[in-house]
């Protein structure tokens, strides 16, 4: 039977979306190139007994009446998928030569830190903190769907929010006139970016610092099972999510998108597969490239001309017979960076793949929630990440395996080095797993092009007004993917439970 919505991967806008159509009574059918759902949000397992989410690592919009929690609710999943509050009074640590700070949920007490650390900046510290919650709230209301009235109740935060619109995060510090070290200790969550503060859009921080502050979160049960019940509210109401599948064309007939061709991965054979309508969760600018770009009118081609985000470097490690709550680590990341520049240290890592002085991310989700483990009982989980780029490592993959081992090895011994010095002595000597992804990893198992991190990188020009949406001046045709909504678990959440609000009518976004 040809479904009401044919969806090309099964990432995390693709799930929501397809769980809230499948649950509205329409039928649905998921294409999934690889072996597990979920895209970067996917779950695998190592040596048969440890488990690691690909990317995610927290989450925020996951409170009560929050993104999250509406869509859940719509789906009848908001007692069965719950989540674990991080530590408000300090959800990230933040590391550097000479300084630490805890990032707490509120402002004034995020003003007050800062103020004791640099006494004589307090009252740009204090200009800064207020610039950002004002750009916050100017920014939740131009988010669609806009609502004309709301713009003109609160014309003082949309105007604040419109002069940043080609702004970097830097050039808001510069503005401000922040200590470099007071930069680098607000900006130390750069991973979350993997962009640093001269390049990065100032609303993609402002939107991710201020929801990690409104309440920062991991799954009670681990991402696994977040995705495995919008995977099973799908199928449950008569879809199918067939992995495996690899869509390697689209039919398109006057300007209609009607179906696609799929590879099979474990047969090798092609089949078609149609329906009403199609969405398309891979990249788009994959998908325009496969289905022909000139297909495409000229306003969607120009909103397709993003630039890729970075890719990344994750360590993902088991610890035995320790217990990292004795070493600092706890409901909270920890970010280290042996710079005091972070675009500095950016550019030493990613430009010059020199990773002497590493700045990175470190996360324990053993330790952020107790009713499921991701490992055996005397173990625990860490995981490190940073930048890493795309055009060094394939090439080495390609042409020097040795030499592709070698370097993600070096990167490893740099981190634990840098983990073994501050953090915890003998790091190396507790560890009984460890395992590596490097851009390429990423390519391979998220199908993501150039191993990019977060779709179209985040950057004032990516995120202005000519941001792709879910339009494609195609027929029977949307996108729903990080690059044509926004990257993140919530904003994917939001993505799809958007496009489904389009499509459908059903209000559940407001
Ligand atoms: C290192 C890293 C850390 C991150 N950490 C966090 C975090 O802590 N918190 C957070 O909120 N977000 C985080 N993210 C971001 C988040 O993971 C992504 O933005 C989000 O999961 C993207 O979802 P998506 O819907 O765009 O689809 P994707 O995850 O991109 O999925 C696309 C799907 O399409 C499939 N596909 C591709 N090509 C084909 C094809 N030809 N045929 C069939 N299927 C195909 C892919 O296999 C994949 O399953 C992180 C990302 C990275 C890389």
């Amino acid at each position: 039977m040809k479904p009401d919505y044919l969806i090309v991967g099964s990432g995390l806008s693709a799930l929501v979306f397809g769980a809230l159509m499948a649950n509205s009574g329409k039928i649905v059918q998921v294409l999934e190139a690889h072996e597990h759902p979920g895209g970067f949000g996917h779950t695998f397992t190592m040596a048969k007994k440890y488990k690691f989410n690909a990317q995610f690592h927290y989450v925020w919009d996951c409170g009560e009446g929050q993104t999250v929690n509406r869509v859940l609710k719509k789906l009848g999943l908001d007692r069965e998928v719950t989540f674990e509050r991080y530590d408000p009074d300090g959800f990230d640590h933040m590391r550097m030569p000479g300084y630490a700070l805890d990032i707490p949920s509120e402002p004034e007490e995020l003003i007050r830190r800062l103020s004791l650390l640099f006494p004589e900046s307090s009252d740009r510290i204090r200009g800064f903190i207020n610039e950002v919650e004002t750009t916050g709230e100017g920014m939740k209301k131009l988010a669609p769907p806009v609502k004309p009235i709301e713009l003109i109740k609160h014309a003082s935060e949309v105007f604040c929010t419109a002069q940043y619109l080609n702004s970097t995060l830097q050039d808001v510090f510069d503005k401000f006139q922040l200590p470099q070290a007071t930069q680098t200790l607000l900006a130390l969550q750069w991973p979350d970016f993997l962009l640093p503060p001269n390049q990065l859009s100032f609303y993609a921080w402002v939107a991710l610092f201020r929801g990690y502050q409104a309440g920062a979160f991991y799954p009670t049960q681990q991402f696994e099972k977040v995705i495995d019940s919008l995977v099973r509210t799908i199928e449950s109401r008569g879809g199918q999510v067939l992995l495996n599948h690899e869509v390697i064309n689209f039919r398109v007939t006057n300007k209609t998108v009607t179906g696609v061709e799929a590879i099979d991965l474990e047969t090798y054979q092609t089949h078609e597969f149609t329906g009403e309508t199609v969405i398309c969760n891979l990249d788009p600018k994959k998908a325009a490239k496969i289905m022909g770009e000139e297909k495409f009118s000229k306003a969607i081609r120009k909103k397709l001309n993003y630039e890729y985000s970075a890719s990344n470097y994750m360590a993902y490690c088991a610890v035995k017979d320790i217990d990292l709550r004795d070493y600092g680590f706890g409901k909270w990341n920890v970010f280290h960076s042996g710079h005091d520049n972070l675009n500095e240290a950016f550019a030493q890592m990613y430009d010059r793949h020199d990773y002497s002085n590493p700045s990175f991310a470190i996360t324990t989700p053993t330790l952020l929630t107790e009713e499921s483990r991701d490992c055996p009982e005397d173990c625990q989980i860490i995981e490190f990440l940073t930048v890493a780029n795309y055009n060094y490592f394939k090439p080495l993959l390609e042409g020097d395996r040795k030499a592709y081992n070698q370097k993600k090895q070096e990167i490893f011994d740099a981190i634990v080095d840098v983990v073994e010095k501050h953090y915890v002595p003998n790091l190396r000597k507790h560890m009984v797993f460890h395992i590596t992804g490097s851009p390429t990893t990423n390519e391979r198992f998220c199908w993501c092009p150039d191993g990019n991190s977060y779709g179209s990188s985040l950057t004032p020009r990516n995120m202005g007004l000519g941001r792709l949406n879910h339009e494609t001046s195609l027929n029977h045709f949307y996108f729903c993917n990080a690059s044509s909504g926004y990257p993140g678990f919530a904003p994917t959440f939001w993505t799809g439970a958007l496009l489904y609000q389009r499509l459908s009518g059903d209000v559940i976004l407001g």
